[in-house]
Order: C-alpha cells, then structure tokens, then sequence
C-alpha cells in the first residue's frame, strides 16, 4: 500500500517524486558539517518531580550552520537516518554525551544519568553494541546510568532482532526508555515482552493539561499501568507549573520541559549544576 502511496506521488505531485532541491544541498551540507564540527549536543534536564532536583538529561543533538543559523533536529535527523550519516553522528553523540556526564557529575558532586536517543537505523546496525560498549568503556560510565531513547516503531520493525539487541543492553545494565510514549503503531504487549524501563508521555498528551479531560484520562492510565509494571515515567513537554502539579499529584515521578529547563549548551547546564549545590 505504501509502494502504490508512492507511485501516485509521483504521478500527481511531481514536487515530491524526490527530495526538494533544498534538502540536497542540505545533505550536502551535513557532509561538510560533519568534517567542520559543526554538530553539538545540547542538554535537557529530567527533574524530580517533587523536589526538582535534577537527576539526568537528554541529549538532544544541535547543528549551528555559519550561514543557515541552527537546523532543527527535525529536519536533518530524517535526512541522516535516509543516507546512514545518523550512524557515525548517533556514535558520536553516544560517546560524547557519556564522557559530558562525568564532568557534570564531578560539579554536581553526586550520581546522574544521561539519555541519549537512537534511532531505527542505528539500533538496526551491526555495530551498534561495539559503539555502545566503547563510549561506556572510554568514559568509564557505569551501564546503568545510560539510558537509550528508543520508539515504539523502532521495535515493531524487526521484534525478534529487537529482542536481542535489548537484552543484550540490559547484560549491560543500560536502561530502554520508550520515547514518544502512546503516538506508535504498536500494542501494549511489547511492554510485557521486552526488557522495559522507562516510559516518556509524548507532549501531545501533556500540552493541554489539565484542562483536557482526555488526555488527563491518558495520562492516569499509562501512570498507572507503569506503577503495575513497576516502570519509571517521565512527563515530556511540561510548559506550565499547573501541568507539573497535576503530575506530580498523579504520582509521575520524573518531568522534562521548559518549565524545568530547556535544552541548553553544556556550559550552561555545568551553571545549573553548581547552582544547585548548597554548601
Ligand atoms: P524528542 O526525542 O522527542 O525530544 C524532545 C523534543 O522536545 C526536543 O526537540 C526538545 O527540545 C523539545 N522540548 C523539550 N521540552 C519542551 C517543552 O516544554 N515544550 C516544547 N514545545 N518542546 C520541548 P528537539 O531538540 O528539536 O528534537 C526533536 C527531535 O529530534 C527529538 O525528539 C528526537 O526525535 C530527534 N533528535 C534530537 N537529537 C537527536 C539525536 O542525538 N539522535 C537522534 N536519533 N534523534 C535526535
Ligand atoms: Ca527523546
Ligand atoms: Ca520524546
Ligand atoms: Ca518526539
């Protein structure tokens, strides 16, 4: 069905019988970028809900362009993961995040984690557990403290193979997170089948809290299959101290948003680590 989709594209819309001209200097462009050190990782913190304690943060990968300014993820992931350029970037990001953590772990004086997101792409590739395994080793991380964002679809793809490379990781100790959690194409019973520790509620379900009858209803079901299955939730998106408060009250043990903390450069989120020291 997808195959015909395609086909009619072309014939009706010849503007997107391929990429537009735009994207292809852009991929052009990240081949330079990548030679040019232009990509970054920014931090986002994931905090307590109850003290607002930082406890870990997402990776999320930056490209600051001399002449397009920054790129947003949304638009040069897809291009990455359609010509494997995610790989090299993913491993990179991997390692780095893992050697950033140490450093503000050494600021912030106590234990954090770091959550890195992998893509359907590189979790399908060969390498991808010798990756893992060297940005643990070269940062002398402890497994458990990595935790990888992966999605629904991303498991659906090929379970069996999914399967393996997940317990693969939990021999390491590293923890899943399901990103996006509720907006896949996939049953629940994956949570029963694979090696799960984290569900992130996708920001669509946050964004109209508490006002939105349905997705407070969403939001109490999936906090309370995670309590069942003794799984950690973290509330994505969170704008307002009235969505934190209503989280928080509903049991959510862990929330990421603006409201807690943007994304921001590591020296940024090295000030905010020794801020929150109270000597
Ligand atoms: P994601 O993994 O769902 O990341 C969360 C996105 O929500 C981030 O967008 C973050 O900046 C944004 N966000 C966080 N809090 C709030 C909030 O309170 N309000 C709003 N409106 N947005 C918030 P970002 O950084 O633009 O990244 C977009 C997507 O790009 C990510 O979605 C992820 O799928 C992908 N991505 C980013 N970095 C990487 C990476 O290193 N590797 C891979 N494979 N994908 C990445
Ligand atoms: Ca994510
Ligand atoms: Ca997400
Ligand atoms: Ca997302």
């Amino acid at each position: 069905a997808k195959e015909t989709g395609k086909a009619r594209a072309v014939v009706y819309s010849p503007s997107l019988a391929g990429p537009p001209q735009h994207d292809i200097s852009l991929e052009a462009a990240m081949f330079q970028a990548v030679r040019e050190g232009e990509f970054q990782l920014y931090y986002q913190p994931i905090v307590d809900a109850q003290t607002r304690e930082i406890q870990g943060f997402e990776t999320l990968m930056r490209w600051k362009h001399p002449t397009l300014g920054m790129v947003p993820p949304a638009r040069f992931i897809p291009i990455a993961e359609t010509n494997g350029l995610i790989n090299l970037l993913g491993a990179w990001a991997l390692k780095a995040a893992c050697v950033q953590l140490k450093q503000f772990e050494e600021v912030a004086k106590r234990s954090l984690y770091i959550s890195v997101n992998i893509s359907p792409r590189q979790f399908r590739n060969d390498k991808f557990l010798d990756v893992l395994d060297d940005a643990i080793a070269f940062s002398g991380l402890l497994g458990e403290q990595l935790v990888l964002e992966i999605t629904e679809g991303t498991l659906m793809i090929d379970p069996v193979h999914a399967e393996s490379i997940l317990s693969k990781m939990a021999e390491r100790k590293a923890r899943i997170a399901i990103d996006d959690f509720g907006t896949g194409y996939s049953s629940l019973a994956y949570l029963k089948r694979f090696p799960i520790s984290v569900l992130k509620i996708d920001r669509t379900f946050i964004r109209d809290l508490p006002g939105s009858q349905k997705d407070g209803a969403i939001c109490n079901a999936v906090l309370d299959l995670a309590k069942h299955l003794n799984l950690s939730v973290v509330a994505e998106g969170v704008e307002t101290e009235e969505q934190l408060q209503y989280l928080e009250q509903r049991g959510c043990q862990y929330i990421q948003g603006y409201l807690t903390g943007k994304p921001m450069a590591a020296n940024v989120a090295l000030a905010a680590l020794k801020e929150s020291i109270h000597v």
